[in-house]
């Protein structure tokens, strides 16, 4: 029997323990009862890890100019072009864009490489993308970049209040220890506070729909709520901070009364009030927040408005209580501590402290160390098209995609001189533009450690071989290290030793001025490092219990917040704000996740959720097409009316590729703004308008084997567990849809079986292949999106052969029997659709979620679909249906009446 490897789940920062067993062509995934950060749990991501570990898709050999080649090569390539554009435009010429997917061990190198060797901070991370104002936060309050919670925080806490933060989706393990204490501990009270009613609102006690960008506003109301109510710990104030009175000062010229921060914040008096209340008489509070705090062109003043509050209280370096920024990536954590940012140094040293940098430099005993702040993401890449920037390394990442403005981000690359990107995945938007391609090693078949939100180490074991000639990223940069004549400092032969530098200098001359400190673990044997457990730094005591900060005075900072308003205001011609972030079952740029056909089952297509007035408004109806609009870009989606988005705002998933949709890139959308002090762009506040997406036919393509695609203005693909799915619509109009739908099937069915139906009056045309009496493909087209069930036909490809009734059904459009389609799925782990599961609870009247899952399983394993579970149940008991307000239809978007295709 195989054993199992203990190691850590390579997506959102929670950094739950995985168990991976290799067995033969599968991999058993479990989640590690022995880890302290999910105890056994994972969510539908974690648990569907073993089915993206395979070898489709992959970049297996090095490649120059889209030629393979063998590592030497195109190591030297690299080399030589970085050389030479240093030596003609000099240090600053040349940038790394790495990633919070990376090891701390392939950050630490990265960053070596570019500040003590190369001689310029151009380094940068697409975790600038999601915490960087947390961080810049964190080091004005605090003097370092330090996190003053731990998960056991959440368990002891009697109010948790989770800003900007669909913590119930972007972490959910941690969302469900939160649920866990709330049923234990029913007196805890939870505030979300969120302009969407996201999943996380389903458990809270009480939600706040701000208007999007009023954070600080409703901060600095607090903090003069509290300060009025005679709330300060005066004794802390006096002894540990400094800076209150101005920050009190500018809390209360800004704010004003409840009612006066309630209108501007866009909520009523009462709730604020009731939030108000409740902060001020419950000593023990944790603030968690995580993008809708940091993605902000004032992202670092909000995070500053929550510290406030928790500095005035004294709530912060004791149980139960602090500010609590939760991180994205699985490593977002283990890039700050090797100074993976450009604004940033190794070991939370100051960049801009000459001190620091000598220090530096001499424990690499390197030939110079970068003087100044290099340029953070968005003005990297603006640098790149500007053309002062003439070399880029892109590592593990896929800023095409992710960052804002992103056609210009392609522009910039079109232009640039050299691209290297190294990467596992073969094709994604940036691989297509680069140079040399660099095959990397990816989650299970690198060693390293990484470190979670609440500055947990844990190791990454590898559990099988990388395949083809792809390397660890480490060995990747060391390699070129050398060839740039920088042996002597990247002489690494394992992770191991490059751990042990890490930790040495984080103990540096360190005598407790910097929480990060692994001195303890700088001399561990290669034996200790494999067996190593999970450990949160610091490592023998929690951070700021002593009330002692990493300020040269010791003392923590109030920083003054003025309320800014967003940097693009909406207007006539763009007069909704689109706001962009993450859905439950997938991880950035779909990159991986994509490739679990379980997982795309969710949320099959692109979409955009409306204000159903505001759809009204735009002309279009939910189900339907729409184009989304900005001063930046445009993309195709289809319109959803949850009911979770407010009036006036709109939302749009971040992950859509151009591998998985002809037109849904919403970074190409997103407006370019930064926070000054942080870089952060600012994703959640762009003005934009809907419309709709005038085409002749809509349809859809289910087939066993992948279609060209054909004549269509849009297109999603959807990987199935039986057969692929092309969402596809199109303007141009053929006379013979029979002679086109064959065409695009494939020439080599002629021996096969055509059964097809059309009524040309209404435009309808449907048509299905078989082979055997299996079938093998269908196809559906319409002028309107009034298509068959989609699930319910994906379910006859699990059949061996089609019987009479079920093709003549299949011609019809519609399931011979009732209760033949399962609906969207909502439970990936089990895959239970919504029909199921309204099915169920109309017929056997089941009230909780215990009791779908006790009847079908749904919601028993990860729990992440457990809210979409109890939204049904209590659709069903106050009488809505799929057709009235919040259906699910089959493509897996929610609509508002009319239901469509469901
Ligand atoms: S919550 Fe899910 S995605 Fe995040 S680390 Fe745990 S299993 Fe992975």
């Amino acid at each position: 029997m195989n054993s199992s490897v203990r190691t850590t789940c390579p997506y959102c920062g929670v950094g739950c323990g995985v168990l991976a067993t290799p067995g033969g062509a599968s991999i058993g995934i479990a989640g590690d009862p022995l880890h302290p950060a999910n105890a056994g749990r994972l969510c539908s991501k974690g648990s569907a890890l073993g089915e993206t570990v395979g070898h489709e898709g992959r970049l297996l050999a090095p490649q120059v100019l889209k030629k393979t080649t063998d590592w030497d090569t195109a190591l030297c390539t690299v080399a030589e072009g970085f050389r030479r554009i240093i030596g003609q435009h000099g240090a600053d010429a040349v940038a790394f864009y790495v990633s919070g997917q990376l090891l701390t061990e392939d950050y630490y190198v990265a960053n070596k490489l570019m500040k003590g060797y190369i001689g310029s901070a151009n380094i940068d991370t697409n975790s600038r993308l999601c915490m960087s104002s947390a961080v810049a936060g964190h080091i004005r309050a605090f003097g370092e970049d330090v996190v003053p919670v731990s998960y056991a925080d959440l368990e002891l806490a009697d109010l948790i209040v989770l800003v900007g933060s669909n913590t119930a989706w972007c972490h959910p393990v941690l969302y469900q220890r939160i649920v866990a204490v709330k049923a234990r501990r029913p007196a805890l009270k939870i505030v979300v506070v969120d302009p969407r009613c996201t999943p996380t609102g389903a458990s809270a006690d009480l939600h706040l729909p701000i208007q999007a960008g009023s954070d600080v506003m409703l901060f600095n109301g607090l903090l003069s709520f509290l300060s009025a109510r005679g709330c300060e710990d005066r004794e802390f104030i006096r002894a540990h901070t400094e800076g209150a009175a101005r920050a009190l000062d500018v809390a209360h010229d800004t704010s004003g009364s409840v009612a006066e921060v309630a209108g501007v914040c866009g909520v009523s008096p009462d709730t604020l009030a009731e939030f108000y209340e409740l902060f001020a008489r419950t000593p023990r509070v944790v603030t968690l927040f995580s993008q809708g705090v940091n993605q902000s062109s004032c992202g670092t003043d909000k995070v500053n408005s929550i510290i406030n509050c928790h500095l005035l209280t004294g709530r912060i370096g004791r149980p139960g209580a602090g500010p609590f920024s939760i991180t994205g990536q699985p490593n977002a954590m283990g890039g700050r501590e090797v100074g993976g940012l450009a604004t940033s140094l190794a070991a939370h040293l100051d960049l801009g402290n000459a001190e620091h940098r000598a220090l530096v430099q001499e424990f690499w005993q390197s030939p110079r160390i970068a003087a100044a702040p290099g340029l953070k993401a968005v003005d990297m890449f603006e640098a790149i098209h500007g053309r002062r920037i003439k070399a880029v390394w892109i590592a593990g990442t896929n800023p095409v995609v992710s960052l804002p403005n992103a056609n210009r981000a392609r522009a910039a690359l079109e232009r640039c001189e050299l691209v290297v990107v190294s990467d596992c995945v073969a094709e994604t938007d940036t691989t297509a533009l680069a140079h040399v391609l660099l095959p990397a090693a990816a989650w299970g078949e690198k060693d390293g450690t990484v470190t979670n939100s609440e500055r947990c180490i844990s190791r990454q074991r590898a559990f099988v071989q990388p395949p083809g000639e792809a390397r660890p990223d480490w060995w990747i940069f060391c390699e070129v290290a050398k060839r740039l004549g920088f042996g002597s400092g990247f002489s690494f032969r394992t992770p191991h030793e490059i751990f042990l530098e890490h930790a040495r200098l984080s103990a540096t001359r360190n005598q407790g001025s910097r929480a990060f400190d692994l001195g303890a673990l700088g001399s561990l044997t290669s034996a200790e490092y494999d067996a190593l457990e999970p450990a949160r730094w610091p490592l023998e005591r929690e951070p700021f219990r002593d009330g002692r900060y990493s300020h040269p005075n010791g003392r923590a900072r109030f920083v003054p917040t003025a309320p800014r308003a967003p940097m693009h205001a909406t207007d006539s011609e763009y007069p909704l704000v689109l706001n962009t972030g993450r859905i439950r079952d997938q991880w950035h740029t779909m990159t991986r996740t994509g490739r679990s056909a379980r997982l795309m089952q969710h949320a099959p297509e692109p979409y955009v959720d409306v204000h159903a007035q505001d759809a009204q408004l735009a002309g279009v109806c939910a189900g339907e097409l729409v184009q989304v609009t900005t001063r930046w870009g445009s993309m195709v989606a289809r319109l959803r009316c949850s009911g979770e988005t407010g009036r006036g705002t709109m939302f749009v998933p971040m992950h859509w590729n151009s591998q998985f949709a002809g037109d849904a890139r919403v970074g190409s959308l997103v407006n370019p703004a930064v926070d000054p002090l942080s870089g952060e762009p600012e994703f959640k506040h762009t003005p934009a308008r809907i419309a709709p997406f005038v085409v002749a036919w809509q349809g859809f393509v289910l087939s066993r084997r992948p279609v060209p695609i054909r004549d269509a203005t849009a297109w999603s693909f959807t990987p199935g567990p039986h057969c692929r799915r092309y969402e596809l619509a199109g303007r141009r109009v053929f006379s013979d849809w029979s002679l086109w739908a064959k065409r695009m099937l494939g020439p080599d069915v002629s021996n096969w079986q055509w059964i097809e139906y059309s009524d040309r009056s209404i435009g309808v045309y449907r048509a299905a292949l078989l082979h055997e009496g299996r079938l093998e493909a269908c196809l559906f087209l319409s002028p309107r999106p009034d298509l068959p069930l989609r699930t319910w036909l994906s379910s006859l490809f699990a059949k061996p052969t089609l019987d009479r009734r079920d093709r003549l059904s299949v011609l019809a459009g519609q399931p011979a029997r009732a209760g033949a389609d399962a609906g969207a799925i909502v439970c990936s782990c089990f895959s239970v659709g919504s029909g199921t599961i309204r099915a169920a609870v109309r017929e056997l009247r089941l009230t909780t979620t215990g009791q779908v899952g006790q009847r079908l399983r749904a919601g028993t394993n990860c729990g992440s679909c457990l809210s979409e579970i109890a939204a049904i149940i209590a659709a069903e008991q106050s009488g809505e249906t799929s057709g009235q307000s919040r259906g699910v239809i089959d493509s897996g978007v929610e609509a508002t009446a009319p239901a469509v295709s469901s």
